[in-house]
């Protein structure tokens, strides 16, 4: 109980420090450029016997053209039931990087991550790493994902290497007066705990959409395809807004209320604010966040305040709405449940219940009260 306390309130305080207001991870599905990237790339493990690895390259790293890429035809990492050690070797032979540190903290990662997320990249048809990819993606042409380095950088000297250009998305945020935003109930211990929990929850997302578009590959049927359609209300034009810059939605959106922006949210099927994209993206909310209750017990709140500007200190602004653990409502949690386990590619033994998941709900949201005085009803 105290420790969801401690950790709202310090998210809370780490969110304002510098009057900065906490902006969207969120990645894209698609490349927006004609390279998928910039920098050129290099193989970070050790080349499979009898490949061209000149292709490999050019078909995961190349050319961002979906028909430049039909003549690829590269196979799935279809990783071996062997030791770990043997399948994250595996993985790097198809990762590609920018700058040789990422190699030590992706391979790190990978050996002591969970044995459901290592399945995941049997999913893809390579990695790529990159300082000047931003925001991570999924490319469905090339079948590789695209990782922004700024996850795996570890210190200073590392960190100096990433790129310092934000996501072009974010003026899309300062357009707006209203800011909605989300806090992890899950209080990471140290730096390394609270980088691996980034890490994980990036790779459960770009990865979701991998497995997606590998079972329509493979069946004709995207596992998305089962989810329900997000209805076109007031929250639905918040998204449309934020993640794809769409102006008439910013029109109407302005015709709601912040009370009915959430009542809308709490109403609708939809898990996640970024869900409310496409059908694509609803899915890897889901196993995202399913997955992070079910590794590290993440539940998340989220808030709706008015959009400070800058150097505005965000603690000094009303909370208009919050909502603690969406996904926990018994019907969605058992639906979400259900398609992560088709998701991810090895039997998904669950260990946590939907109980553990109502008290989190629970503590969450009293929590918030303690914390930003919200109404006792809420
Ligand atoms: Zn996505």
């Amino acid at each position: 109980m105290k420790r969801i306390v401690i950790c709202i309130a310090a998210c809370l305080v780490a969110m304002t420090g510098c009057g900065q207001k906490k902006k969207s991870r969120k990645d894209i599905l698609h490349a927006p450029d004609q390279l998928l990237v910039q920098t050129p790339l290099n193989l970070a493990g050790i080349s499979p016997s009898e490949r061209d690895d000149a292709k490999f390259n050019r078909c995961i790293a190349g050319n961002g053209n979906p028909e430049a890429l039909a003549g690829c035809n590269l196979p799935y990492l279809e990783l071996q039931e062997t030791t770990r050690e043997e399948q994250v070797a595996q993985v790097m032979s198809h990762t590609l990087i920018s700058h040789d540190w990422q190699t030590e903290r992706f391979r790190s990662f990978l050996l002591q991550t969970r044995p459901e997320l290592v399945s995941m990249l049997s999913c893809v048809k390579g990695i790529a790493i990159s300082t000047d990819i931003r925001p991570s993606f999924y490319y469905p042409p090339s079948g590789a994902i695209y990782l922004d380095a700024r996850y795996f950088a570890a210190n200073e000297e590392e960190a100096k290497t990433v790129s310092t250009r934000p996501d072009a998305r974010e003026e899309n945020y300062d357009q707006i007066n209203l800011l909605f935003f989300s806090v992890d109930t899950a209080m990471p211990e140290t730096i390394e705990d609270a980088r691996r929990l980034d890490l994980e929850g990036l790779l459960a997302h770009e990865l979701a959409h991998a497995c997606d578009f590998k079972a329509a590959a493979l069946t004709g049927q995207y596992l998305s395809a089962a989810l329900p359609e997000a209805p076109h209300n007031a929250v639905y034009y918040l998204a449309q807004w934020l993640f794809f810059g769409d102006a008439n939605a910013k029109d109407q959106l302005a015709t709601y209320t912040p009370a009915e922006i959430g009542r809308s949210y709490e109403e609708s099927p939809i898990v996640d604010i970024y869900g409310y994209g496409n059908q694509f993206e609803h899915l890897a909310m889901i196993v995202q966040n399913h997955l992070a209750f079910e590794f590290d017990g993440n539940n998340r709140v989220d808030l709706l305040t008015d959009n400070p500007k800058e150097n505005e200190n965000l603690r000094d602004f009303p909370i208009h709405w919050g909502m603690t653990g969406k996904f926990c409502q018994p019907q969605l949690f058992e639906e979400g449940r259900a398609i992560t386990a088709r998701t991810v590619p090895m039997p998904f033994a669950f260990q946590k219940t939907i109980a553990d998941c109502t008290s989190i709900v629970h503590e969450a949201g009293t929590a918030v009260h303690q914390v930003l005085g919200l109404p006792e009803s809420r």
